[in-house]
C-alpha cells in the first residue's frame, strides 16, 4: 500500500460522531487485534475489522491508531522482502517516518503545541528510545550528512552520555542528547519516532521538568508534561507497526537507548548490513 492509499484509507475511516459510539468493550485483547491486522489481506479488510471494533465501542482515535499500525506493518514487510537489502533500510525508515509525520500532522491539537525551533528541553531526557532500524539508519544518515569533524564531535557527546549513564552516581542532571548541537537537533529530518510524536502543549511544564541545571525549581517530571495525545499515539502506532514487521522478518525489532546504540552503530561501518542480516547489535549495554 503506498502513501496515497494509506491516506485514503485513513480518511475513509474517519471519526464517527461521539453519540454514535457504543460503550461495550471490544472482546479481543491487543495481541489478538494485532494478529488480525497482520493477517488482513488488504486495506479494505483492515478497514472492515476496525469498523467492527468501532461498532463495539472502540474510540475513534483507537481506530485510527490501528489503521496506522496495520498500514505500516504491511508496508514494512513488503519493503523487507525487497531485493536491495542495504537500500531497503533507508527506504523502510524514511517511509515510516514520513507516514508517522503525515498522521501526526492530522492531530486536532496541532495548533496548541508549544514546540518550536531552538526549544530543546525534551532533548535532555536521561533515556531516548529508538528502534534498531532507526539507529542504523541514523548512523548512515550522519555519515552521509556530516563532516569528519562533526562526526567526531557527535561521537564525543554520545560517549559522554554513555559514561554518565553507566557511572554509579545517579544524581547528575542528564546531559543533552548527543545529536543536540546549538540547541537544535542536527539530525532533525532523521530523528526517531519517539521525538516526532512527543509534542508538548505547555512550555512552562517543559521548563520545570527537563533541561540542564537552571534557576527553575523542577516541580514537574517528564511524565507530567502534557503532550498532544493524538500525535503521541500516532508516533507509537507507526513505530509498533515497523517493529513488529522487522521482528516477523527475523530481524531485531527491539528498542534501545538512542545515544548508546548510536555510538555502537557509528563504530560499525557495516552496521546496516549486519542488522539486515539478522544480527543483534545493540543488546547488553544499549538497554
Ligand atoms: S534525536 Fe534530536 S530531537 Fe531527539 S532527543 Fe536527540 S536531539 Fe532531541
Amino acid at each position: 500500500m503506498n502513501r496515497a492509499e494509506r491516506r485514503r484509507q485513513a480518511k475513509a475511516t474517519k471519526k464517527k460522531p461521539v453519540g454514535e459510539e457504543k460503550t461495550s468493550a471490544p472482546r479481543l485483547d491487543i495481541a489478538q487485534i494485532k494478529s488480525q491486522l497482520q493477517q488482513a489481506a488488504s486495506p479494505q479488510e483492515v478497514q472492515q475489522f476496525v469498523g467492527q471494533l468501532r461498532e463495539h465501542g472502540l474510540p475513534s482515535v483507537g481506530g485510527e491508531e490501528l489503521i496506522a499500525y496495520a498500514a505500516q506493518y504491511h508496508e514494512a514487510l513488503a519493503a523487507l522482502n525487497g531485493d536491495d537489502e542495504a537500500a531497503c533500510v533507508a527506504l523502510l525508515v524514511n517511509s515510516a517516518h514520513a507516514w508517522a509525520d503525515d498522521r501526526i500532522d492530522q492531530s486536532p491539537d496541532r495548533k496548541r503545541r508549544a514546540c518550536q525551533a531552538g526549544c530543546a528541553f525534551c532533548c535532555y531526557l536521561p533515556v531516548v528510545l529508538a528502534s534498531a532500524a532507526e539507529v542504523v539508519y541514523l548512523a548512515d544518515w550522519l555519515r552521509a550528512n556530516c563532516s569528519a569533524a562533526e562526526l567526531e564531535a557527535v561521537r564525543r557527546r554520545l560517549k559522554a552520555r554513555y559514561d554518565q549513564r553507566t557511572a554509579s552516581s545517579q544524581s547528575q542532571s542528564p546531559l543533552p542528547c548527543g545529536l543536540l548541537q546549538d540547541n537544535t537537533c542536527m539530525a532533525y529530518e532523521a530523528r526517531p519516532f519517539k521525538c516526532r510524536g512527543w509534542n508538548s502543549v505547555r512550555l512552562e511544564a517543559c521548563e520545570r521538568a527537563y533541561g540542564p541545571d537552571n534557576p527553575i525549581i523542577k516541580t514537574e517530571t517528564p511524565t507530567t508534561v502534557p503532550v498532544d495525545p493524538f500525535a503521541f499515539v500516532m508516533g507509537n502506532a507507526v513505530l509498533n507497526g515497523l517493529s513488529d514487521a522487522t521482528q516477523h522478518a527475523g530481524l531485531d525489532g527491539g528498542a534501545y537507548e538512542l545515544n548508546a546504540a548510536l555510538l555502537r552503530a557509528l563504530d560499525l561501518p557495516d552496521a546496516t548490513l549486519r542488522w539486515r542480516n539478522g544480527e543483534r547489535l545493540f543488546d547488553g549495554r544499549c538497554r
